[in-house]
């Protein structure tokens, strides 16, 4: 079915090293590559902060509604 074969030219750069990624690593050069990637993935995803929405008490505008 899948004809095409990998050319090096259309293969983009390894992410982590930006060597030429190779068909079988893809889209890394090497597993090492792959690793590492994945590896920050992780680190990325436990060090993302959580975000502490501090919604202050605002003030409501108009506390005693003008009764007319
Ligand atoms: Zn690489």
């Amino acid at each position: 079915m899948n004809d095409r074969k990998f050319s090096p030219v259309a293969t983009p750069p390894c992410p982590v090293c930006a060597k030429p990624a190779k068909p079988e690593f893809q889209p890394f050069c090497s597993a090492r590559c792959a690793d590492v990637d994945l590896g920050r993935w992780l680190t990325d995803r436990y060090a993302i902060p959580t975000p502490i929405d501090e919604e202050e008490d605002a003030p409501k505008p108009g506390g005693t509604e003008p009764s007319q």
